[in-house]
């Protein structure tokens, strides 16, 4: 059985994990000063032998990125790490920036030197105060300390707080003052980024993983993993389990296993459905316990590791009402660039109350698949496409179940049910 390997949270239960001094006493910044005195392009063929792939959903190797960075071309480059979590069920970053925000801060001295950047910045959503704080603080200290300002400087942005500005070139129109909304692309934020220059714009478990890699070898974390997806990761649970939290395993780790090794589902109840990746990736079942959790394997079994948030869903909740709440949220983050989008995630949510209120028609069920379809692959960005997934992928599953709301005139279950589906949090 896959166990838990605990790297970037290795330290987290100690008191003072996030201060400058519990960093440095375990080692911290040394890998830093390691490739600092190496050349720029042997840190980035060292990421790219180690195999880690952005942590932020698509799983793009993260060496590979930092070798798009034409060198040579006198113009200023920037590393802009993307902090902007707010997919529901994704909860990775706050926790990693509140209990060692230095690993990060490390990442980003090291990834500004291998695609030879001065400046860094890192985009942060204004609702989370606490990490705000946090993360200026330990800023402040890495400056003191001398890690920062000699060269590399880095600037936390503070957002307003949209979904669409965890799109990357979302973000950089929000990072240059501007509306948030998704560019057209080409050119890439690689050619030309923040402030048209080249850009490399990574999630902030990617880059915290770079210290660990420098430090330690490529072949070490190569040694971790399956075969095209290698290292450890942050495996968010939540929902209906015992205990809930971040469990950090080598990619291909199973949900039986991480259940087991957590407490599991909690007691007397059974596991319904659940999200390998956060609510934009297509609901797996029971039939899906086994499935390893790596890029591969998930997409081989229908959905997305995404941000590897694992959704659990017992037996007393309506899938019906899950999936509507995730699309009233899709149609409010809803940026309105482009009509498919803009329009059709405001349609589902109506044929969805419908439904779930027990007013709708098998009919209806074909519209929303219809529209399902006239959205997936016609939208501008990615949240498009995703408001899709928990539609399509609850209708394969669990078609009965919407059938029985049609004919029930409303929810199947009881409303005590119901109420504790609700106080899930979903
Ligand atoms: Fe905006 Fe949605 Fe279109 Fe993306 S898919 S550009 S969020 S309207």
């Amino acid at each position: 059985m896959t166990k838990l390997a605990p790297v970037l949270s290795a330290h987290w239960d100690e008191k003072d994990s996030f201060t400058i001094e519990a960093y440095t006493r375990h080692g911290g910044y040394k890998a830093s000063q390691k490739a600092l005195a190496m050349d720029p392009d042997a840190v980035i063929q060292l990421v790219k032998n180690s195999g880690l792939r952005g942590r932020g959903g698509a799983g793009f190797p993260t060496g590979m990125k930092w070798g798009f960075i034409p060198q040579g071309d006198n113009k200023d480059h920037y590393l802009v790490v993307n902090a902007d979590e707010s997919e529901p069920g994704t909860c990775k970053d706050t926790p990693l920036l509140m209990a060692n925000p230095h690993v990060l801060i490390e990442g980003c001295i090291i990834a500004c030197h291998a695609i030879r950047a001065k400046h860094a910045f890192i985009y942060i959503r204004g609702e989370v105060t606490h990490v705000v704080r946090r993360v200026n603080q330990a800023i402040e200290d890495a400056y003191r300390a001398g890690h920062l300002g000699n060269g590399i400087d880095l600037v936390l942005h503070v957002g307003a707080g949209a979904y669409i500005c965890g799109e990357e070139t979302a973000l950089l129109d929000s990072l240059e003052g501007f509306r948030g909304q998704p560019r057209l692309r080409p050119p890439f934020p690689a050619i030309a980024g923040l402030y048209a220059r080249p850009t490399v714009v990574n999630n902030v478990e990617s880059i915290s993983a770079v210290p660990a890699i420098v430090a330690n070898g490529a072949e070490w974390y190569q040694s971790m993993g399956t075969e095209k997806s290698k290292g450890t990761t942050l495996y968010s649970l939540s929902g209906h389990v015992n205990n809930p939290g971040q469990f950090e395993a080598p990619l291909g780790i199973t949900l039986r296993e991480i259940l087991e090794l957590s407490g599991g589902i909690r007691n007397g109840h059974t596991l319904k459905f659940w999200t390998p990746g956060g609510s934009s990736t297509p609901i797996f079942t029971q039939e899906h316990l086994d499935t390893p959790l790596d890029y591969e394997g998930v997409a081989a079994a229908g959905s997305m590791l995404g941000t590897k948030a694992l959704q659990i869903f017992d037996e007393t909740t309506c899938v019906v009402r899950a999936v509507l709440r995730w699309t009233e949220f899709y149609k409010h983050e809803s940026c309105g660039k482009c009509t498919p989008c803009r329009e059709g995630t405001w349609w589902l949510v109506q044929i969805l109350r419908d439904l779930e209120a027990g007013k709708g028609t098998e009919a209806d069920l074909a519209k929303l698949l219809d529209l399902c379809d006239n959205i997936m692959g016609r939208s501008f960005c990615a949240l498009g496409d995703g408001a899709t997934s928990p539609i399509t992928s609850s209708i394969k599953y669990f078609r009965d179940e919407y059938i029985a709301h049609i004919t029930h005139g409303g929810c199947p279950f009881d409303p005590v049910a119901s109420t504790l589906f609700v106080g899930a949090g979903a």
